[in-house]
């Protein structure tokens, strides 16, 4: 992989990296477009990465279907699959970890130590392996997002980050590969999450900007689902991730909440 990017590279490529973990949707596939319409050479990288994955997490029965993935990217403008094994990645005796103080721990750092972590570590050797000029990452995950941003500063890294817009079922579900574990009644209650959120945008839209009144107005509609339950809902800024009471341009309204036995996340910015 890093021979054929530095060939690229010589020849005067852009090269853009979109990394996933597989199990390729709509909104992966909006990101690899993207990735497509801003470099000449497109790299997704899938790789289920052990290390952001706590110990009770579905590392083991997380989705996979390489052949599907490698249809579907190529379909979307993908040049180049980079699917690197686990001992790769990981040999024995790694001992290197990436850690941004502070975002990290907020939000689903908080339910998930360790989590942003693994992120940033796997991110970071993606990026010193392809060095794209670009890589391309979804609002879907908006702290990962923030963290990334922060991360390619602090460490001055030469690439430039793209977000793309959350993609979302009809119904207006956001796309997720972890919606496959879904039962039809617990798909049925998730759409309360979106519908909570986009609630929460109308009240914005229509002059409430009290953020404590918002977040709780969110949590009772989730809640109120008999599969859903919230573990957080927070009003942020998009970019320091600290809780706001105001809302105003920039706040991020994020919520994650179990719906069944699937953790799911989803966020607005205003
Ligand atoms: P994942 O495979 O879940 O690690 O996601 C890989 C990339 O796709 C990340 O940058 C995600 O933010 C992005 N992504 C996941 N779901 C969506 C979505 N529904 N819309 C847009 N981007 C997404």
């Amino acid at each position: 992989m890093r021979a054929r990017a530095r060939a690229l590279r010589e020849s005067g490529d852009v090269v853009g990296l979109v990394p996933t973990m597989g199990y390729l949707h709509e909104g992966h596939l909006s990101l690899i477009r993207l990735a497509a319409e801003l470099a000449d050479t497109v790299v997704v990288s899938i790789f289920v990465n052990p290390t952001q994955f706590g110990p009770a997490e579905d590392y083991e029965r997380y989705p996979r279907d390489l052949e599907r993935d490698a249809r579907l990217a190529e379909g979307a403008g993908c040049d180049v699959l980079f699917v690197p094994e686990v001992a790769d990645m990981y040999p024995e005796g790694h001992a290197t970890a990436v850690h941004i103080e502070r975002l990290s721990e907020k939000l689903c750092g908080a339910q998930r130590p360790g989590h942003f972590d693994g992120v940033c570590t796997v991110v970071a050797k993606l990026m010193n392996i392809v060095e794209p000029g670009l890589a391309v990452f979804g609002q879907k995950d908006g702290q990962q997002a923030v963290i990334i941003e922060r991360m390619v500063d602090d460490l001055n890294m030469d690439v430039t980050i793209v977000l793309g817009p959350t993609v979302r079922e009809p119904d207006g579900l956001a796309m997720s590969s972890r919606n496959t574990y879904l039962s039809p009644d617990e798909r049925s209650d998730a759409l309360s999450i979106n519908e909570a959120l986009s609630e929460a945008r109308e009240r914005y839209e229509a002059g409430e900007t009290d953020a404590g009144s918002v977040v709780d107005r969110i949590r009772v509609t989730i809640d109120a689902r008999p599969k859903a339950r919230v573990e957080y809902v927070s009003a942020v800024d998009r970019r320091t991730l600290d809780d706001v009471r105001v809302l105003g341009p920039g706040t991020m309204i994020a919520v994650a909440a179990r719906v069944g036995g699937t953790r799911l996340i989803d966020n607005v910015v205003l």
